[in-house]
């Protein structure tokens, strides 16, 4: 008797999470077809994926295109990663609950809400004025308390939160600034597109060892928008 009372009251509460959230199913499909098929597989970044409703950090007029395979405009010149990207530089990262995260890059703040589950503090800067007052809007009004963006030039790092386990670069210098070398900490990880529009980018890894010491390694020829110097005073 119990079983057959549940079972209409499980089929009316999975209704309405479903129309709590329309995008639920893709967003699934999404994190199946583009990002678990093509060699994604921590856990912990699938279920960030499936988690975080990339919708609404789109544009609304984007909103359709939010879980296609591609980037997606977010205005002033910029995008949103493509969904596999964001998946594959989270796994590289490797971001763990003890973890500072740095983010360079806000952008739309989906990257940083992904980071949110995973790490303890994330710190994202972001140069477009009206970027990071949106980014900061989104995560707020969607629940994201571990997330900080901040307006300024990501070439100087954040130092008063420094230093950081793990920094993440969603816009590409042409070399890994030295300040943000500097504000890794030992054992910490640096994920960063570098290169130039014209002549190629790649996607670098920098692991710091405990004594200090950077190893590099190129792993993928990615897209990015370059990151740009911010004016002097
Ligand atoms: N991570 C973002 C995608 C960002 S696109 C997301 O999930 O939506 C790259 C972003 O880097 C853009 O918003 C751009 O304005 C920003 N950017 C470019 N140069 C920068 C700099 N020097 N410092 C901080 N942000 C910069």
């Amino acid at each position: 008797m119990v079983g057959r009372r549940f079972l209409p009251l499980s089929f009316l509460l999975f209704g309405l999470l479903r129309a709590e959230d329309p995008y639920a199913a893709q967003r699934a499909d999404m994190v199946r077809t583009q990002i678990e098929d093509r060699g994604v597989r921590d856990p912990g970044v699938l279920r960030a994926l499936r988690t975080v409703p990339r919708h609404l950090f789109v544009p609304e007029a984007a909103r359709l295109a939010a879980y296609a395979d591609h980037p997606v405009s977010i205005g002033y010149g910029q995008t949103i990663s493509q969904p596999y990207i964001v998946g594959f530089m989270t796994e590289l990262l490797a971001p763990a609950r003890s973890h500072t995260v740095l983010e360079i890059g806000a952008g739309s703040g989906y990257q940083a809400a992904v980071l949110s589950g995973l790490a303890r503090q994330v710190n994202s800067i972001e140069i477009v004025p009206e970027l990071a007052r949106s980014a900061a809007a989104t995560l707020k009004k969607l629940g994201y308390e571990n997330v900080t963006v901040r307006l300024g030039d990501g070439y100087k790092g954040w130092p008063d939160a420094a230093p950081f386990d793990r920094i993440i670069l969603t816009a590409a210098p042409p070399e890994i600034p030295q300040a943000l070398l500097d504000q890794l900490a030992p054992g910490g990880r640096l994920v960063a597109p570098v290169g130039s529009t014209l002549f190629g980018q790649q996607l670098v890894v920098v692991d710091k060892t405990a004594d200090g010491k950077l190893k590099r390694r190129s792993v993928l020829p990615v897209m990015f928008v370059p990151m740009v110097r911010g004016k002097q005073p």
